[in-house]
């Protein structure tokens, strides 16, 4: 990585930014901003529009024209692909100063940013650009005499909410299919992580993408948000972010237009170890990663784990001992391991969770705020055992660093506790036993079960969630459904 252009880019003031509303910068229409405070340092870094619900009504508007006019919906997908990929290559050409700018918003640290920030956005466009003009529709097996087509094609004006932990892979995962399938998207940053996407869109712009196609207005999830999902002109609402959220977004579509709704409501994943896992070490360090990297602020976290009694303690401390290494810290520093929390408030968030615990007289290593002196929201790793299945913390997604550890005996003990919360997103399996992990796999209620690893991904598979972690899946072919309506055409001949 050019830690020269690093420094030289973290030095730059950054600009306020604008909406991108039918294709051009716009501010808030009563003029108003809000403040982006950066986590490295609690400073201010610039501002953006707090935008208005005459702001989301016009972005509807331009995505609405757009789309009933066919400037992109009726091109064909060959053309399409050609303005995305061209759009995933000046994401490329510009990954570094995205990233930056993505982690001075949010505070990932800088290796996994430039990787999972702007490379994956990429990848993801360039992915579902390549595969829009090799979808064919169907031809029914009907009787004689009649012919029964099945067509393939765009649902309309999609609204997407995104959190502000991964914000430009997140959103690809959402705009890729979507604009590959010839919809129209009004995006929604999170108020914490606006200015990567909002950059996303002006590079979507240059590649050519007719303006109208995509729109990002940013402000709050209670104004923005809110209008989007009240909509009578938006046909799909996709988002990722938190439960309580989601309710909000189904009461909003039931009350308007019935739109669609798919969420990704994150969870509290098990991270489940078997005594006779052949490589303790091994799993001892993945799963520290698999709970610490970006300070715990990945959906499909391990934070809770589960190990069989006899392997209990040397797994802890094992894997306490992975997570001393991991050095938190300024998030542009390459050799850091995990960087800063989001916001003042997810830190009072995760140390509360802390708190509690302490106060029910669990045993806690780590669990405090560091480099207070910096001004920034740093948290250290958080290993939390004796923790009681009833407890908050082994309920409740934290989105912190912080691991909840409960001992089990059996399998269906570990299947039962694995089991035994609202959630359903990820889980992991850890065994040297085949038949076992096989079983595992099919007795946990997870949208992905990880055997021998924890958080491997690609995006040829799936990524949903089952119970309250959500419906619909993002990544692979299978994201295109919530995308393209299927149309019969039924013929006499
Ligand atoms: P959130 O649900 O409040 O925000 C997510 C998005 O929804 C943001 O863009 C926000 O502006 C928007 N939003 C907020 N209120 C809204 C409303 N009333 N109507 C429409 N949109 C609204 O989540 P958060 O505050 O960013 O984080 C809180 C919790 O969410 C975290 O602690 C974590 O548990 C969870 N989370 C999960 C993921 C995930 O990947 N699954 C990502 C981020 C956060």
């Amino acid at each position: 990585m050019d830690l020269d252009r690093i420094n030289e880019l973290r030095a730059q003031p950054v600009a306020p930014a604008f909406h991108i509303i039918d294709g051009a910068r716009s501010a808030a229409s009563d003029g108003a901003t809000m403040q982006v405070v950066s986590p490295l340092d609690g400073r201010v870094l610039t501002t953006v529009p707090k935008g208005t619900k005459a702001d989301a009504e016009a972005a509807v508007a331009a995505a609405r024209t757009a789309f009933d006019d066919g400037r992109w919906s009726d091109r064909a997908p060959a053309e399409r692909k050609a303005v995305m990929l061209r759009w995933a290559a000046l994401i490329e050409e510009n990954a570094l100063e995205l990233a930056v700018l993505g982690v001075r918003d949010n505070g990932t640290e800088i290796g996994m940013a430039v990787k999972a920030e702007p490379l994956s956005a990429a990848a993801t466009i360039r992915y579902y650009a390549e595969a829009i003009d090799k979808l064919y529709g169907e031809i029914a097996p009907t009787g004689h005499g009649n012919l029964g087509l099945v067509h393939r094609e765009p649902v309309g004006v999609v609204g997407a909410i995104v959190p502000w932990n991964f914000p430009l892979m997140i959103g690809a995962w959402k705009l890729g299919p979507a604009l590959a399938a010839g919809c129209t998207v009004v995006l929604k940053p999170a108020e914490t992580a606006s200015l990567t996407l909002l950059r996303l869109a002006e590079l979507a712009l240059e590649a050519g993408m007719p303006a109208g196609v995509l729109n990002v207005v940013t402000g709050e999830g209670a104004v923005i948000g809110a209008a989007i999902a009240e909509s009578m002109e938006v046909d799909v609402l996709v988002f990722t972010g938190s439960g309580p959220t989601g309710r909000r977004l189904l009461e909003a579509s039931a009350r308007s237009n019935l739109k669609r709704v798919y969420l990704e409501l994150g969870g509290k994943s098990p991270n489940i170890v078997f005594a006779d896992t052949a490589d303790l070490d091994e799993a001892a360090k993945v799963s520290a990663n698999g709970i610490f990297r970006n300070s715990g602020q990945v959906c499909v976290a391990g934070s809770r784990l589960l190990v069989e009694r006899a392997v209990h303690d040397v797994f802890v401390e094992k894997l306490a001992a992975h997570a001393r290494t991991m050095k938190v810290g300024d998030p542009l520093d390459v050799a850091t391991a995990a960087g800063a929390v989001n916001s003042l408030r997810q830190l009072e968030q995760n140390l509360g969770f802390v708190e509690e615990a302490r106060a029910a007289g669990r045993e806690i290593m780590g669990g405090n705020r560091i480099l207070e002196e910096t001004g920034g929201y740093f948290m250290e790793p958080t290993i939390v055992t004796g923790v009681s299945p009833q407890d908050r913390l082994a309920q409740e997604e934290v989105f912190g660093p912080v691991l909840a550890v409960m001992p089990f005996d059996t399998e269906d003990e570990a299947v039962a506790l694995a089991n035994g919360t609202d959630f359903g997103l990820a889980a992991a399996v850890w065994t040297a036993d085949l038949s076992r992990a096989h079983r595992m796999v099919r007795r946990i209620r997870a949208g992905i079960v990880h055997v021998n690893t924890y958080g491997g991904s690609d995006l040829t598979v799936p990524l949903g969630g089952v119970k309250q972690s959500g419906n619909g899946h993002d990544k692979s072919l299978h994201a295109f459904d919530k995308y393209l309506d299927l149309k019969t055409a039924w013929f006499k001949l």
